[in-house]
């Protein structure tokens, strides 16, 4: 009987188990919500122990639903939110603290005093201080927690993103480790180097007794022996590098772009890391038997979150995919531009104190128009991340993959093919994050074959070709460009 893979993607709303065969097709799927908790204003954490149960629940779930037993499974992928923070008692696995995720911005005060350090961090680790990282987020529970650091100097306490603390648990506390790619966004690790930095270790004052080992993302992390069995955790990458792996993206010049809550675009730079100028983060695409490729990544705040906003603060729709009907029902955006800057404005612009403004209102202007212009702004923040990253890379893009929520929206997907005037590939496997995790383990264990082979298994369920002409293009982007000029303007004005 034909065996499976398992992928297990732990994200910040859910978890999901994914079973995948030979050729990439989904078997059989299982997704638990996990429930965040908001202590105070910009707080966010969850319950690391709940995260783990959830994982539990949807393996368990998802091999019944298959009607597959573990001796089905030939090995397990695993791929997470990254910097997300848990610190736990290494004798009784017991969390000490919530763990903190990655929005969280709890630990801006400690970023604040560090804000003179930031070229020196940026240098080692190609990441820009800010609290969405683990440094910051295990600083704040060692000064927090009493007597947490004198307890982990000790080697009682042990430090993990969520890839550490499942591993962690799956093994029954056997193998304490982590991958390059979540190393890569804790702040703490030598891009350049690839090892922990003693020096950001000394600056954050972290003991170095409570850090994984760092493997690379095809590496045997033990056996799920929670479960009793012997199959083999062959692969761990952050979620976000394991939907570029999912893509085939294995070129220099290779992209994604995914289209979630906010949008993450990530660009394969080969195995030169490439420091950025204009605010786009340096990151380990993978690290695959010592063999380091680098990615650029560039994040927009606002992506498919304006769409729950038309949703649940506007309530002119009442679901998301009727965005696309009532974008289309008007025969142009009526001159309406919508900077959705709800919490600011990421790549490039990284102003946090922006806020969301529509322009060119008239009487005439409808709820329609302004769903066309919400759609179109995720076009046009991407649009401002890849013009940054084409720049950066000296490359010139021929297309983008795409994936998450929002890219089902056919509107979007043409408005964004025709502003950048490149190919948009959608591909027929919607879950990209967990299938690249699947191909990374199944590739260890030589349950699929070469890289080539996995791009050779790439499908795209539909490819969008720019319709309107360059200087059209060109326009359509002036507009947004004045639209974001003047919303940052307004905000000097307050
Ligand atoms: P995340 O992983 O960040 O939770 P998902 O990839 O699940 O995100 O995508 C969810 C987002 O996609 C939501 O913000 C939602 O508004 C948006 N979305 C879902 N379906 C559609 C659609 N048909 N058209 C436009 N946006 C959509």
């Amino acid at each position: 009987m034909e065996k499976y893979v398992l992928s297990i993607d732990q994200g910040t709303t859910s978890s999901r188990a994914i079973l995948f065969d030979k050729r990439g097709n989904i078997i059989a799927t299982a997704q638990e919500e996990v429930s965040l908790i908001y202590p105070h204003e910009g707080w966010v954490e969850a319950d690391a122990l709940v995260i783990w149960i959830s994982v539990v629940n949807v393996i368990n779930e998802c091999l019944i639903k298959a009607n597959a037993t573990w001796a089905d499974i030939d090995s397990i992928g695993i791929t997470n939110q990254r910097e997300t923070t848990v610190v736990w008692d290494k004798q009784t696995g017991k969390p000490i603290y919530n763990a903190i995720i990655w929005q969280s911005r709890q630990s801006s005060d400690i970023c604040d005093k560090f804000n003179d350090k930031k070229e020196y961090i940026h240098n080692k680790t190609g990441l820009l201080i800010n609290p969405f990282f683990s440094a910051s987020k295990l600083k704040f529970i060692l000064d927090n927690v009493e007597g947490s650091r004198e307890r982990a100097k000790r080697g009682e306490l042990l430090f993990g993103t969520i890839d550490s603390w499942l591993i962690y648990r799956l093994t029954n506390g056997a193998v304490h480790a982590t991958d390059t790619t979540n190393a890569s966004r804790t702040m703490l690790y030598n891009i350049f180097d690839l090892k922990w930095d003693e020096d950001l270790l000394k600056l954050f004052d972290i003991p170095k007794q409570m850090l994984p080992k760092v493997f690379p993302c095809n590496h045997d992390f033990g056996t799920a022996s929670y479960f009793s069995t012997k199959v083999h955790i062959y692969a761990v990458l952050g979620d976000q590098q394991a939907s570029l792996f999912g893509h085939a993206c294995f070129k220099e010049g290779d992209c994604k772009n995914t289209y979630g809550t906010g949008c993450f675009m990530l660009m394969n730079t080969g195995s030169t890391p490439i420091l950025s100028k204009n605010g786009l983060l340096t990151t380990v695409a993978w690290n695959i038997d010592g063999k380091v490729s680098y990615a650029l990544e560039g994040s927009v705040f606002i992506g498919g979150a304006v769409i729950q906003w038309l949703r649940d603060g506007l309530k002119c729709i009442s679901s998301a995919p009727e965005v696309d009907g009532a974008a289309t029902s008007v025969k142009d955006n009526g001159g309406v531009v919508f900077v959705p800057a709800f919490v600011g404005l990421g790549t490039p612009y990284w102003d946090n104190d922006v806020r969301g403004t529509i322009f060119g209102m008239t009487r005439a202007t409808t709820e329609n128009h302004i769903c066309r212009a919400a759609l179109e702004a995720i076009a046009f923040q991407t649009k401002d991340v890849f013009d940054v990253m084409a720049k950066e890379a000296k490359i010139s893009l021929t297309s983008l993959q795409v994936d998450g929520g929002a890219s089902k929206s056919d509107y979007l997907m043409q408005f964004q093919s025709d502003i950048l005037q490149i190919n948009i590939e959608k591909p027929c496997c919607t879950e990209t994050t967990a299938l690249g995790a699947a191909f990374m383990a199944g590739c260890k264990s030589k349950y699929f074959g070469s890289l080539k082979e996995i791009s050779m298994m790439r499908c795209i369920e539909k490819e969008f070709k720019p319709q309107i002409d360059a200087v059209s293009a060109q326009n359509a982007c002036k507009t947004w460009e004045c639209a974001v000029q003047s919303a940052r303007t307004f905000k000097a004005f307050k």
